[in-house]
């Protein structure tokens, strides 16, 4: 299953250090040698998760969990060790080579993919909630309390109250059918059509720490049901 070689990983493990790995989840303070916080894997008031600066290893008193920062971040983000190697080495900026294995090499395109997908709904449902059809929706947010500046901020949009418009215009930008299922923005029906998930909702990007939009909620605007809706689990998002 690992087919990067030991220096790679290596390089990566290096590369991240625990302490600001983990710094970047949950507040930690220095007690003699080591730092402890509050353990993000069990609820907790005391803090009983430790992280050994010089060995780079963390450690929870609470729930035994522990390892390294590739085990953190398996456990953190819910990844296998690869995606946890990816994730890292993006973060350190190192460049990993090409996966030799296309299974896996199919996956890193989806994903990929998904991502670019997320990024061109999230474009579209901005531009329907601050254009002309977007009216109502804006008061509605405005009367809420939100500015068009935070709206703006945090990308907030409108699904169209139609049944596939979305999933056309991504289909015209040439996103495959795969893509458009896979990123849970639309549905294949029973005649093999692909539908859009969100209709007639207030749309909230999702981001991951890097900044991709990884997934969606949706809220209605009036008494319909479900009142919120997510993005299914996806190659992006659990
Ligand atoms: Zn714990």
């Amino acid at each position: 299953m690992n087919y990067y070689p030991d220096e790679i990983i290596e390089e990566v493990r290096l590369n991240s250090d625990l302490v600001e790995v983990i710094s970047e989840y949950l507040h930690l303070e220095k007690k003699g040698g080591s730092y402890f916080g509050l353990c993000p894997f069990h609820r907790e008031k005391t803090p009983s998760f430790s992280v050994e600066p010089v060995k780079q290893f963390y450690y929870c008193f609470g729930c035994n969990n522990g390892g390294n920062v590739f085990h953190f971040i398996m456990h953190i983000e819910n990844l296998d060790f690869l995606e946890a190697l990816r994730f890292l080495a993006d973060r350190a900026g190192i460049v990993l080579p090409e996966p030799d294995n296309d299974e896996e090499q199919q996956k890193i395109r989806l994903r990929k993919n998904v991502l670019e997908a997320n990024r061109e709904a999230a474009r579209f449902y901005y531009s329907i909630l601050t254009g002309k059809t977007g009216l109502r929706a804006q008061k509605y947010l405005f009367d809420r309390g939100l500015s068009l500046q935070t709206i703006k901020r945090f990308g907030l949009g409108l699904s169209p109250d139609d049944w596939n418009v979305l999933s056309r215009a991504l289909r015209a930008k040439g996103y495959d059918e795969e893509t458009l299922t896979a990123s849970g923005l639309s549905l294949k029906n029973k005649n093999g059509a692909l539908n859009d998930r969100f209709r007639n909702r207030i749309m909230f990007p999702i981001f991951d720490l890097r900044g991709n939009i990884v997934a969606f909620g949706g809220r209605v605007m009036d008494d319909s049901l479900p009142k919120y809706m997510n993005s299914p689990e996806t190659i992006c998002y659990s």
